[in-house]
């Protein structure tokens, strides 16, 4: 995380002062690093090219849909992992080759599946027969072809927490691997519709090498066996799903995990897509928040801060760990919960941790939020969403203002009979 660092007391983002960016751009904000973007993209990008492997990593725009978040990465020659029409939307309009889009999803509408075929993307990851069936016929309807990969589930644990599995015999994603060979066998039926890959996700913060491997090897084998058959399988997507650290995690690096992959992989003689989303943008940003009052309850501490569970949903959800730090570090530890607004007792940001011992006023930065942080971000108890913030050497700017209470109404209509 060398982007974020101390210089003296302050924290800094690249070369500029976070404390500055909290005074002029207010708080709770979204602070997100481009130079850590494009570390994470190319240390992915290299590891392949290091292997000798034909490959293309797709970011997954769910971590982090920003536009400008979106813009960089497309910069930088990434592809894009969608899994909704508003994805779709917005990798299209920030910039992305749709050459380099690939659409996933269990439950594609009718009009998530034309958008699809009208912007010719790269591929659809298709998860059912059913979705077979809709895609085929209106690819049929608009004169198209539509290139697809079959999800299989490959039935292997990813050892991550069970919200963040989906490779399992009973998650709802994918087609069980063994029934993809006699899938594959009737894909002649469809005949607007050409088989070119295939495609696996088995989870994500995945921390351990062996179910990645474990998983590729099963998939390589269909893969092998199904151009044996005939298939002109030309694409393998691994998925994506690599873990970061946000604690004390050992965490693999994407040299690691490839080179454990590479020989599944060579064999196969695909193009291997990958589908990144937390590994490329995790760590490039950090959620700002002020202390709003600090209080005692018995025996507890709690620091009272104006960021809350609808600005970042992880802690609450997956009782997830951020580091928090400091923007000024002149002041000590204490014992506390960090907690936000919200009327809800699970509204927390830490709990019970040794933490910065913030006077009100004072700013602190979560870190470790650039990933299913703003995404994840709802206007529960009508509280606008944060700002967002990209830096870039010694420039920032705002990226996404911070909603309006006008916003909040937006679209809401109060009808005649009232
Ligand atoms: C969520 C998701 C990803 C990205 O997962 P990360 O853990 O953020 O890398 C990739 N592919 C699919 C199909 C997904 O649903």
């Amino acid at each position: 995380m060398d982007e974020f660092h101390r210089e003296g007391d302050d924290l800094f983002c690249e070369s500029v002062p976070l404390a500055e960016v909290a005074r002029s751009a207010g708080t709770p904000v979204y602070i997100y690093s481009h130079a850590a973007l494009e570390r994470a993209y190319r240390e992915l990008d290299d590891a392949f090219s290091g292997a000798g492997l034909d490959h293309l990593v797709c970011y997954a725009v769910k971590a982090n849909g920003n536009m400008a978040v979106l813009r960089a990465l497309a910069s930088f020659g990434a592809g894009a992992d969608v899994v909704s029409g508003g994805e779709l939307y917005r990798a299209m309009r920030a910039g992305f080759d749709p050459k380099k889009v690939v659409f996933a999803g269990v439950g594609k509408t009718e009009n998530e599946l034309t958008a699809g075929l009208g912007e010719r993307i790269l591929m659809f990851n298709v998860e059912s027969v059913s979705e077979l069936e809709h895609l085929n016929r209106l690819a049929a309807m608009h004169g198209k072809h539509a290139r697809v990969a079959l999800r299989v589930n490959p039935d292997v644990d990813a050892g991550s927490h069970p919200h963040l599995s989906t490779g399992l015999g009973h998650s709802k994603f994918g087609i069980p691997v063994e029934e993809a060979a006699a899938l594959a066998e009737r894909m002649g039926e469809y005949r607007c519709v050409d088989l070119i890959g295939i495609h696996q996700h088995i989870g994500s913060q995945l921390l351990k090498v062996s179910p990645y491997v474990e998983s590729v090897e099963k998939t390589a084998t269909l893969v092998e066996e199904l151009k044996s058959r005939g298939f002109d399988i030309r694409y393998f997507n691994i998925g994506g799903g690599l873990g970061i650290r946000y604690l004390d995690e050992e965490t693999p690096t994407p040299k690691d995990l490839v080179d454990a992959l590479r020989p599944a992989l060579a064999a196969t003689g695909t193009k291997i897509l990958c589908e990144m989303g937390r590994y490329i943008a995790g760590n490039a940003g950090v959620l700002l928040t002020s202390v709003l009052y600090r209080k005692r309850s018995g025996e507890k501490s709690f620091i009272v801060a104006d960021a809350g569970m609808n600005d970042l949903l992880r802690p609450s959800l997956y009782d997830a760990h951020h580091d928090i730090q400091p923007v000024k570090d002149d002041i000590g530890t204490a014992r506390a919960d960090l907690v936000g607004p919200v009327c809800e007792s699970g509204d927390y940001l830490a709990k019970d941790r040794e933490l910065p011992d913030a006077r009100e006023g004072d700013v602190l930065a979560v870190m470790g939020a650039g990933a299913y942080g703003f995404a994840m971000a709802s206007n529960y108890n009508s509280r606008p969403r944060p700002a967002e913030v990209l830096v870039r050497g010694d420039r920032w700017a705002v990226v996404r203002e911070r909603e309006h209470y006008s916003d909040l109404i937006k679209g809401e209509i109060v009808p005649a009979f009232l």
